[in-house]
């Protein structure tokens, strides 16, 4: 998983939920002291970096969150990853449809946009009210 902030903590929570065991590219160094004091593989630096992206060892890897909100490091993150293991399943997040597109086009399986769900989510709320 590349991020543990907004969104990448919560796929945290769920693939431990699940024992599904995961490794974590983040460059925050408060955030990769907090995940080392819980027992979290964590590595530290820029997941675009590409000696960073290859020590993490994509190749064995099943699945890839890209869970950073910029569009430009992500985009370069999915591609390197693509290269690296065509058969990943690689997931991202976007902020626009146009950041969607791109991402889609270097290679992610699957991107969600942001902006899109919460939209959804408000309106399934406001829905399910009655009138
Ligand atoms: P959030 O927007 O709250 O989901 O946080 C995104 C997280 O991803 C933050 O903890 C950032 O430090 C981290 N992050 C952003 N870009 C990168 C990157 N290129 N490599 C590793 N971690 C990143």
């Amino acid at each position: 998983m590349v991020g543990y902030g907004r969104v990448g903590s919560h796929i945290g929570d769920g693939l431990r939920q699940q024992n599904i065991p995961y490794l974590v590219i983040e460059d925050r160094a408060d955030v990769v002291k907090q995940l080392r004091a819980r027992g979290i593989e964590v590595f530290f630096g820029n997941a675009a970096a590409p000696e960073l992206i290859a020590a993490a060892n994509l190749p064995q890897a099943k699945t890839l969150f890209v869970a950073i909100p910029e569009s430009f490091e992500a985009g370069q993150i999915v591609e390197q990853a693509r290269k690296g293991n065509p058969s990943l399943e690689i997931i991202a997040r976007a902020h626009s449809d146009a950041e969607k597109d791109n991402l889609d086009r270097l290679g992610a399986n699957y991107t969600v946009m942001g902006e899109r769900e919460i939209a959804q989510g408000m309106m399934d709320y406001a829905m399910k009210k009655p009138a």
